[in-house]
């Protein structure tokens, strides 16, 4: 059976989600982090490249990790979280 409902509440873990439907959430809170980025958080990436903006969890994960913004070329200022054992900062709408 699958689940119609694509508008759950992020924090609603009750439901189990499809991959695509976890992808799209995942996506849309990524850019609700990057748009709302304070100016002290675009001074301080302007100036080191990246900047911590806290911890959080997305849906499908047994836990939080540690987010940072940062600029990509293509896609303007941009929230990820370190990935691969070099936890580098990948843009999420880079790769697919
Ligand atoms: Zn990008």
């Amino acid at each position: 059976m699958e689940d119609k409902n694509v508008e759950n509440d992020i924090t609603d873990e009750k439901k189990l989600d499809t991959v695509e439907v976890q992808v799209s959430k995942r996506d849309a809170i990524l850019r609700d982090l990057a748009s709302n980025l304070s100016s002290y958080h675009i001074l301080k990436l302007r100036l080191s490249g990246s900047v911590f903006i806290g911890n959080y969890k997305l849906p499908g994960w047994s836990g939080e990790m540690p987010f940072y913004a940062f600029k990509c070329e293509k896609h303007g200022f941009v929230v990820n979280y370190p990935t691969g054992y070099e936890q580098r900062l990948i843009c999420p709408f880079c790769v697919d």
